[in-house]
């Protein structure tokens, strides 16, 4: 078999875990598999070269950003490949761009384009273990591009998709994708296999257990992939298609996004294409809007309240100051200090009475909801962040999913 096996930050930590890494690697290749790693830096390594970044400067030149943060990534794959070796393990390390990873131009958050994975495979074929640095890829005009945090899920399984390989794991510091956050509720459950779907709604809501776009990713290359612990030998998690999973529970988990600001703004022009000409705008410039709700006011003139990741504040900021200085919107306003939380399930689709569930529990807990939003399988509510576990654990217990 070829398996792609991905070890995240923590799982990476120090050297006597890469040396725990290296040891898992050598056991499969020695049980006949070819493998190929993908590594994230160690934890916090990325952090903290953003906040070196930051101490320079407030607006930082993104393709630096991108040229310092590609950095923590490379140091993991080198020494992982140099403890391999050390080993008796052949092993070489690539950067994305040895690797064939080539992406767009956008830097901080680039989209993966095409692999060329020819140079991986003559390093496979040569019986090495190839160990890729996550989270980075190549512009076609030759820059350091990185994936967005997270990124390193990304990498692994466009890797495992342009391999054909066999499964792709994701190794991280819990055993499985659980019914929500296990470090906010420890009675949260393991799930033995959770469907494509409802894993993209978890990841893109909040539970940063797999990054979204690699969720989306695996489902249209219908890559087997697994999350499981690289602390010990447990079974984890399978995230595969809907029809292969039996039951079909009513809901299959919780998620909990804190990193969201809402943007209010008051006494927008009230005139055709106002509305086009804002989130164009904001669109242009990169800015995720997420949900978005317009009021009636008064005078000929409308509210709309939208939210958007904290990353992007600061861009929504500027490109909303335009506007204002405009007279095309009276006032503006953000708050940081809110969080989504969601409920997700297949079995959504046909039944009723989970939205109404979601919102008595909110209820009986006096939180207030400030936006809902809905879709086939999943409910989220935006609520006052200092709420937020309260929250989880509350509709947690409601949809008994401890049991
Ligand atoms: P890595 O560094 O290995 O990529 P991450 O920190 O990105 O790991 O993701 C793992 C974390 O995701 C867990 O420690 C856990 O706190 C969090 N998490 C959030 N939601 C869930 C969930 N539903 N199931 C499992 N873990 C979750
Ligand atoms: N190191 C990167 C991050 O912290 C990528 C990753 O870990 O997946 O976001
Ligand atoms: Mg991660």
């Amino acid at each position: 078999m070829l398996i792609v096996q991905k070890f995240g930050g923590t799982s990476v930590g120090d050297l006597e875990r890469i040396q725990n890494v290296a040891n898992r690697v050598a056991k499969t290749k020695k049980a006949g598999n070819d493998v190929v790693v993908v590594v994230s830096a160690m934890s916090g390594e990325t952090n903290k070269l953003v906040a070196y970044a930051e101490h320079f400067s407030k607006n930082p030149s993104r393709a630096e950003v991108d040229m310092l943060l590609s950095s923590g990534e490379r140091v993991t794959a080198s020494l992982l490949a140099i403890a391999l070796t050390e080993m008796g393990i052949p092993a070489v390390s690539m950067t994305g761009r040895k690797a064939g990873i080539v992406t767009d131009n956008i830097h901080t958050k680039a989209r993966i384009e095409e692999i060329n994975p020819s140079v991986m495979q003559e390093a496979i074929k040569e019986g090495k273990i190839v160990v890729v640095a996550g989270f980075q890829g190549v512009s076609q005009d030759g820059n350091v591009t990185t994936l967005g945090r997270g990124g390193s899920d990304l990498s692994a399984v466009a890797v495992a998709g342009a391999l054909k390989a066999d499964l792709c794991e994701i190794y991280t510091d819990v055993s499985g994708i659980f019914t929500t956050d296990p470090r906010i509720e420890p009675k949260a459950k393991k799930l033995e296999h959770i469907s494509y779907d409802e894993m993209l709604e978890l990841a893109s809501l909040g539970a940063k257990v797999l990054q979204n776009r690699s969720v989306e990713l695996a489902k249209k290359l219908n890559v087997n992939l697994v999350t499981r612990t690289s602390f010990s030998d447990e079974e984890g998690t399978l995230i595969t298609k809907e029809e292969n999973i039996m039951e079909k529970p009513l809901v299959s988990g919780i998620a909990l996004d804190k990193n969201q600001a809402r943007v209010s703004l008051v006494g927008v022009k009230d005139r055709p294409g106002i509305a086009s000409d804002i989130f164009t705008k904001l669109s242009n410039n990169n800015v995720n809007i997420d949900m978005i709700i317009q009021n009636v006011g008064h005078d000929g003139k409308a509210n709309i309240d939208f939210t958007v990741p904290v990353s992007d504040l600061n861009d929504a900021k500027r490109v909303m100051d335009v506007f204002v200085k405009e007279s095309e919107v009276d006032e503006v306003s953000y708050d940081e200090n809110i969080c989504k939380v969601s409920i997700v399930g297949v079995g959504m689709k046909s039944h009723t009475g989970v939205a109404a569930k979601a919102f008595s529990t909110m209820a009986s807990e006096n939180i207030n909801i400030n936006m809902i939003s809905t879709s086939e399988i999943k409910i989220s509510m935006i609520i006052a962040e200092k709420y937020a576990e309260l929250a989880v654990r509350a509709l947690h217990n409601a949809y008994e999913l401890d049991k």
